[in-house]
């Protein structure tokens, strides 16, 4: 395979493609997912449950909300079972459909095909203008239409931009923002900025040349597939030989008419005809582009089509094969055992670690029984959605013996999914150290009953 991107007919002299429009099923299906996708990255941000943000993924407190799931930066373990299974679940799907992802949910695809050729083509007009005005030198009409061409860009880029902050900043924070002056939200405003110039610099320029420059996936998905994988195929025994090659003595004309449409529809510039290459994007453009020509020449539609290389052969389909229940089998494992971590957690998830300063204080009061104070602080997190009032506690047994928990509020009062850090001291006879250690278990109780327990070591004089 060629990494490097192929020479074609409708590459304009700034290296841009401009690949031909083109019609039929497929375009269809494709347009259809893309206008759902889009919708859904738009208003996602905006849709909220129980009063909260349904998807908020906030960096800068550590905190993951999706669709009333809340995570913390601890809950790490369950962010990577998420991805894992994530990575697995696509692993699969390419080993049973090809680059399926590439052709319809890829950002990088959605983007460029359905927002910024679109743009392109109502300003500049179709393949053959657009190469036309890229052909032409400084002329006033060129200046119009690349001017207008790149405004209407970047208020594109500002509103996906935007949008993309509201994912991690919140609808609410960024609505307050946009309203200010930038330099009351500087971070805010040159994360803006870089988004802004990244999707410009992406989808407006780069477009597909990233998906076999840059993108990984495109370089592995060879690995994930095998013969019974589907893939966008030429019928080489079908089209060959094409009109104008060579047939040999008594070979009959193949249905290739050499058209060439199936090339100058192709976003990254191959040709089909060569075989698969890891530049093709599973986009189907060639696939109704070569339908429309063998409807107009009343032959069957396929010629160039899904289908796999077993298939080509004339062997039969195998759905069912060790690689892909390999992947099915790894993103299962991954998502069962998230889904049981998550059913099992708690409501209440309580880190403990010491305050700074001394590890210990010592209290002498004339005729009473020294006492010692440890300083600890404690992170408590209510991973459900309703308020909780936590009271904290010594066991029953440790209390019996003299040990106390000393708070500035107790029960701490724990809003729905939020994190509360509090600081408490724990007082005992210093009668109880034994060699200037004691255990101690504290116990973390909500108003509806729920019991976390801590155990950990308390410090004191060695002697
Ligand atoms: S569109 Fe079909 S007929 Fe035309 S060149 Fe491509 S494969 Fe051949
Ligand atoms: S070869 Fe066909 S399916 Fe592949 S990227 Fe080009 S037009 Fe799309």
């Amino acid at each position: 395979m060629n990494a490097e991107a192929p020479p074609s007919p409708e590459r304009s002299r700034f290296g841009f493609l401009h690949p031909a429009d083109v019609r039929g099923v497929w375009n269809r299906r494709r347009q259809g997912v893309f206008a759902v996708l889009l919708l859904v990255y738009l208003l996602l941000p905006w849709l909220k449950i129980g009063g909260q943000q349904a998807v908020l993924l906030d960096i800068v407190h550590r905190r993951f909300t999706i669709f009333g799931l809340a995570l913390w930066a601890h809950d790490a373990p369950k962010l990577f079972l998420l991805l894992a299974a994530s990575a697995f679940a696509l692993c699969f799907a390419t080993a049973l459909w090809g680059r399926v992802w590439c052709g319809y949910a890829c950002p990088q695809t959605v983007f460029v095909t359905a927002v910024f050729r679109r743009i392109e083509r109502a300003i500049e007009g179709n393949h053959l203008a657009r190469l036309r005005l890229d052909g032409q030198r400084l002329s006033t009409e060129w200046l119009l239409k690349k001017a207008l061409k790149w405004l209407a860009f970047l208020a594109v880029a500002l509103v996906l931009a935007h949008s993309f902050l509201a994912y991690f900043v919140g609808t609410e924070r960024l609505k307050v923002a946009v309203l200010q002056d930038p330099a009351a939200n500087w971070t805010l405003f040159v994360a803006m900025v870089l988004i802004t110039t990244f999707v410009l610099v992406d989808f407006a320029w780069m477009r597909e040349r990233l998906c076999f420059t840059l993108c990984p996936y495109g370089r592995f998905q060879t690995v994930l597939m095998d013969r019974h994988s589907k893939a966008i195929v030429y019928d080489e025994t079908r089209g060959e030989p094409r009109r104008g090659a060579p047939a040999a003595a008594g070979w009959a004309q193949g249905d290739c008419v050499a058209c060439d449409r199936c090339v100058q529809v192709c976003p990254t510039g191959i040709d089909i005809r060569q075989g698969v290459q890891m530049e093709c994007i599973a986009c189907t453009a060639c696939v109704d582009a070569c339908d429309e020509v063998m409807v107009k020449l009343a032959k069957p539609k396929g010629l160039i089509r899904y289908d796999t290389e077993a298939g080509l052969a004339g062997e039969p389909h195998r759905t069912v094969r060790p690689r892909p229940a390999l992947y099915l089998g790894l993103t299962a494992a991954f998502a069962g055992v998230l889904a049981a971590l998550l059913v099992l957690r708690s409501d209440l998830d309580v880190v403990t670690f010491r305050a700074g300063g001394a590890p210990y204080q010592e209290i002498r009061a004339e005729g009473a029984e020294p006492l010692v104070t440890n300083h600890l602080r404690f992170d408590l997190t209510n991973r459900t959605a309703r308020d909780l009032q936590v009271r904290i506690d010594v066991s029953d047994e440790l209390r019996a013996q003299g040990m106390a928990v000393v708070t500035a509020a107790n029960p701490v009062a724990l809003p729905a999914r939020k994190e509360v850090r509090a600081d408490l001291f724990v007082k005992f006879p210093k009668a109880r150290l034994d060699f200037g250690k004691t255990p101690a278990r504290l116990t973390f109780t909500t108003g509806e009953g729920r019991v976390e327990t801590v155990d950990l070591t308390l410090v004191g004089p060695y002697q």
